[in-house]
């Protein structure tokens, strides 16, 4: 029996995975411009401030595009096959690449509006997923 692999937090990454932990979705936002980044990271991209906020996000989002994984890379997914993994666009602007559930991989389609959802994987590790919205 194969374990599933899960992250391992770094230092940019805790406050990202502890709130995972409490099911919120948050991430960094620049308090001198205003963008949302994500992977985390020390330095606004867009303007190279230090200075940032980790803001609770909507959890909203569309499909940005997905593939259907039919190849098995690690056997703890065999049970899985074939699985999903989408590029999600949150409506803060960030892309994440996640797992749409709750839905067929025959009924997924791009610019399906989605929401978060968590998997609790582990006592530190839940994992964002996706699910379609209505609305
Ligand atoms: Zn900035």
């Amino acid at each position: 029996m194969f374990e599933k692999p899960v992250p391992l937090p770094t230092e940019d990454s805790a406050p990202f995975w502890k709130a995972c932990r409490e099911h919120e979705l948050r991430m960094q936002r620049c308090n001198d411009c205003g963008h949302v980044r994500f992977p985390p990271s020390v330095l606004c991209p867009k303007c190279t401030s230090l200075e940032a906020t980790w803001d609770k996000l909507s959890g909203r989002g569309e499909v940005f595009t997905f593939i259907i994984v039919h190849q098995t890379y690690h056997p703890a997914f065999d049970e899985d096959m074939p699985y999903n993994v989408a590029l999600v666009r949150l409506e803060e602007g960030p892309t994440f690449h996640s797992n749409i559930v709750e839905c067929r991989n025959e009924e997924l389609y791009c610019g399906m509006p989605v929401e978060v959802v968590f998997e609790d994987r582990t006592e530190e590790i839940s994992l964002p997923k996706f699910r379609p919205r209505s609305h």
